[in-house]
């Protein structure tokens, strides 16, 4: 997957970019991560990005030019076709909010380019004519687009098949199963008093499915029982969980 990121700030994505899965993820060759500055697409020379708002009102807005010029320079070398694949996203409080399904569709698709704005914002004439999607990673607001550029980036990048160890793991995950993951114990069996529930130690692998299934349901009723209405249940599960006074509705 090829990843274009541009930025006013590209300094802020040494160091996430170069750790753990994402660092494994491009050493591997499974993601190609280029980092653009827009400031090289400026047409002064003083650089400058961004103006004040046609109409008055508070903060600066970054110009179109070039935001523009950045992401075509940075998209021309694909052929069309392929280019057409590759969603150009702005990151933004207006945007759709982020889910683990968009992740798994964007780890499908050959690229994506992800424009971060700053200030105020950026001109509506980039949300209309350049960006093909809008996506926010939730509902507050944000100095700039790179956090949640990061945020979008590793949610995705993992699920490249081979990039994470175990992808019974991934699908395993609190979100992408449809619940919230059971409680999970190493070594020791006891520290400071604190045990790790028998059953996981007992070897009896029934028992210790069962006690997890049974955990992520629990979870999943107290914390997010929203989840359980478009969860894949079992006649078992919904007995279970009646009994812990889930009504189904
Ligand atoms: N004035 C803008 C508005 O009301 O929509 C907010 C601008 S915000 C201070 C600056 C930039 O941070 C945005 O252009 C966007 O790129 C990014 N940003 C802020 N909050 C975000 C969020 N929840 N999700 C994604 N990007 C966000």
């Amino acid at each position: 997957m090829h990843v274009h990121i541009f930025t006013l700030f590209p300094a802020m994505f040494q160091g996430p970019f170069h750790q753990s899965v994402i660092r494994r993820a491009v050493d591997r060759g499974l993601a190609r991560i280029r980092i653009h500055d827009i400031r090289e697409y400026a047409h002064d020379s003083h650089r400058t990005t961004d103006d004040y708002q046609y109409g008055g009102g508070p903060g600066m807005l970054m110009n179109p030019e070039p935001v523009f010029e950045s992401v075509e320079a940075a998209l021309s070398p694909y052929p069309e076709e392929l280019r057409r694949e590759i969603p150009v996203i702005l990151l933004s409080p207006q945007g759709r909010p982020f889910r683990q399904n968009i992740a798994g569709e964007l780890a499908d698709s050959p690229g994506m380019a992800l424009i971060c704005g700053h200030y105020e914002g950026v001109d509506e004439r980039i949300k209309e004519h350049l960006a093909t999607d809008e996506i926010s990673i939730g509902d507050y607001v944000l100095t700039g687009g790179e956090l949640a550029s990061m945020v979008l980036v590793d949610a995705v990048v993992r699920l490249i098949p081979g990039v994470v160890g175990s992808e019974e793991g991934v699908q395993g995950d609190s979100i992408t199963s449809g619940l919230l993951q059971h409680p999970i114990y190493t070594r020791p069996p006891v520290y400071r008093d604190m045990e790790v529930p028998p059953t996981l130690l007992s070897g009896n692998h029934g028992e210790i499915a069962q006690w997890r299934r049974r955990q992520t349901l629990l979870k999943t009723l107290n914390r997010r029982p929203d989840l359980l209405k478009s969860a894949e249940l079992t006649a078992d599960d919904l007995k279970f969980l009646e009994t812990h006074g889930y009504a189904g509705d």
